[in-house]
């Protein structure tokens, strides 16, 4: 009835306003969060074949003084509905170089560690003299840094993505290409943008030993990057037999719980000391 109808109008309006409230929320905390240092990285290890510590990706958490730890879900997509986003990569941006001229100083062997980057971030003019400018002041060496970006780095101005991945590969800083299989996937293009690794989406990982559609594809994910000559790596290994798996499809690099859950910043030391 008309009457009806009124109230489930009434419902959504409800339900979207307490969803916009929520948004604009965490928006403003999490510009507080950044003022006042309640983010913080963690390191996940990434292993070599024969279990060797490689390298390494920091994760963002989010230490709320009432709420405890956030998880990166809760507060990313939100931050990457507006620009938000691109203030949060900045901030990982200084933050990774503190760190990684700590650990240089203290003589300590890291390998690169990787960080993501939102497609934002990367679209924006004044990325690359950003990145430059900031490793610059730290002084750390681009050799030490890994971007991640994910498949919607496809979706638009093609030629100028492409430009600032060859400066910046030029400078020594290498370029992941994240969850690959699940987003916006375009071959034609993974030839021509310089990706020196690609990271094999934990979907196709969890169910490796049950489903043979996701043993073809990472089967097929790993053959095409030996052809385009790029590093492959599998994130979310959780067991043994995963691992074995993979070794046996010829997976370069794993990261995952089976290995090392990520690590606050002294365990990580600890680790790499
Ligand atoms: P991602 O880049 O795919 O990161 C891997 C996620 O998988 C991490 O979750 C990690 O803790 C989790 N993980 C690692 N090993 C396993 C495993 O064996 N099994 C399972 N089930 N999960 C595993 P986390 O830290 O919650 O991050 C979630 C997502 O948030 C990331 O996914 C990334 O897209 C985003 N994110 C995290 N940190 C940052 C950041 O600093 N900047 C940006 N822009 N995004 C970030
Ligand atoms: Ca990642
Ligand atoms: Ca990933
Ligand atoms: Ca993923």
């Amino acid at each position: 009835s008309k009457h009806e109808g009124k109230n489930l109008i009434s419902f959504f309006d409800v339900a979207m306003q307490q969803k916009a409230d929520h948004r604009i929320q965490i928006e403003s905390q999490l510009r507080i969060a950044m003022a006042e240092n309640q983010l913080e990285l963690v390191f996940q290890p990434q292993f070599a074949n024969n279990g060797t510590y490689i390298s390494a990706e920091a994760l963002l958490r989010w230490n709320h003084p009432q709420q405890g730890m956030i998880l990166p879900e809760a507060f990313i997509p939100i931050a990457e509905q507006s620009n938000l986003i691109t203030l949060i990569d900045t901030w990982v941006l200084e933050k990774i170089c503190q760190h990684l001229k700590e650990w240089q100083e203290a003589g300590l062997c890291f390998g690169h560690i990787a960080i993501n980057i939102s497609s934002k971030k990367i679209k924006q003019q004044s990325f690359v003299d950003e990145v430059k400018k900031i490793l610059q002041g730290v002084g750390v060496s681009p050799q030490s840094l890994m971007l991640e970006v994910t498949e919607n780095i496809f979706i638009d101005k093609i030629e100028i993505i492409i430009d600032k991945f060859k400066y910046l590969n030029d400078l020594g800083i290498h370029f992941s290409l994240d969850d690959f299989g699940t987003g916006y996937s375009s071959l034609a293009y993974l030839k021509d943008i310089p990706f020196q690794q690609l990271k094999i989406d934990r979907q196709f990982i969890r169910d490796i030993l049950l489903d043979t559609n996701d043993e073809a594809i990472v089967e097929t994910i790993i053959a095409m990057a030996n052809k385009l000559d790029m590093q492959v790596i599998a994130e979310g290994v959780e067991t043994v037999e995963q691992f074995s798996k993979l070794k046996l499809k010829g997976c370069e690099f794993y990261q995952g719980y089976y290995f090392s859950s990520p690590l606050v910043n002294a365990e990580f030391v600890n680790l790499i000391s």
